[in-house]
């Protein structure tokens, strides 16, 4: 599963204007942050950002993936006209993915839905639908509406994790296993015998440093279904290196195992790496 987000605009187009920003600008943003997310154990790239894919029309570079998200701020002469939709093409059906990213902005702003376009009416989303893959338009909020602008400031990154978590079950475990994502460099030492490269009892405190997410296994690319934010922590028994990553286990309120990944390590088993203080 390979997904490409898109930052719309830029290359000397602004887009949209309003409240001080430009929209070229904000989807930058966003789409970073959604990639920071939405990276953790999928295979996610960012469409060159010096780029507007719509001037360079590099369609043909992209013929490998198989979902694409492409980020708009949207605008209207009222300065009311507010919420959040997403646009597809009215050639198809909106799916959970459509859904997922709709619920997700729907949180922080008003729902305007899924909006169906007519092909001719969009150049990337014309293609795309040509080319097969799975696209869809995101239009987050209004720039030109003051308070849209500010909700999204203020929830930026709150609103990539909500589209991340709404995603994971779509694009992670639960979908097809068809290519199961790479791990990161560095790569693991090769184990020997055991299952991972350094396992054992401890028992701590770890208090998150950055946002780190919920694993079912204390494998990349494992299932997820929350976080932990920065500064919240979790009575950990369990410490697990594997995939190049430090896990820790703990029992959940559920009563499942779940795995955080608190950093990385070396070919020599050393911690590279910590998204977490411990004690
Ligand atoms: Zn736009």
């Amino acid at each position: 599963m390979r997904i490409l987000l898109i930052a719309g605009h830029g290359q000397g187009d602004p887009g949209a204007v309003g409240n001080g920003h430009k929209e070229a600008e904000c989807t930058r943003h966003f789409t970073e942050l959604l990639a920071k997310h939405l990276g953790w154990g999928l295979d996610v790239e960012v469409y060159d950002t010096k780029q507007d894919l719509i001037q360079t029309r590099n369609y043909a570079s992209l013929m490998s993936y198989d979902q694409i998200i492409e980020i708009h701020f949207n605008a209207a002469s009222n300065p009311e006209a507010k919420g959040c939709e997403v646009l597809i093409s009215q050639d198809r059906k909106a799916n959970n993915v459509d859904n997922a990213c709709l619920g997700a902005l729907g949180k922080y702003f008003t729902n305007r839905g899924i909006k169906l376009r007519d092909k001719e009416g969009l150049g990337n989303m014309r293609q795309f639908q040509a080319m097969g893959i799975d696209y869809r338009l995101l239009e987050l909020c209004f720039i030109s509406n003051a308070n849209d602008m500010k909700v999204y400031f203020e929830n930026a990154e709150n609103i990539a994790k909500d589209i991340t978590l709404a995603l994971r079950p779509l694009f992670g475990f639960n979908s097809e296993p068809t290519s199961a994502p790479e791990a990161p460099t560095p790569s693991p030492t090769p184990t020997q015998g055991g299952a991972y490269a350094k396992h054992y009892a401890e028992n701590g405190v770890a208090t998150f440093t950055e946002s780190c997410y919920i694993n079912v296994e204390p494998k990349y690319g494992a299932n997820t279904d929350t976080l932990y934010n920065p500064g919240e922590s979790v009575n950990y028994d369990e410490v697990i290196y594997n995939d190049g990553y430090i896990w820790v286990g703990y029992t959940r309120n559920n009563g499942t195992r779940g795995y955080i990944a608190t950093g990385k390590y070396d070919s020599n088993i050393k911690r590279t790496e910590s998204y977490a203080t411990f004690k």
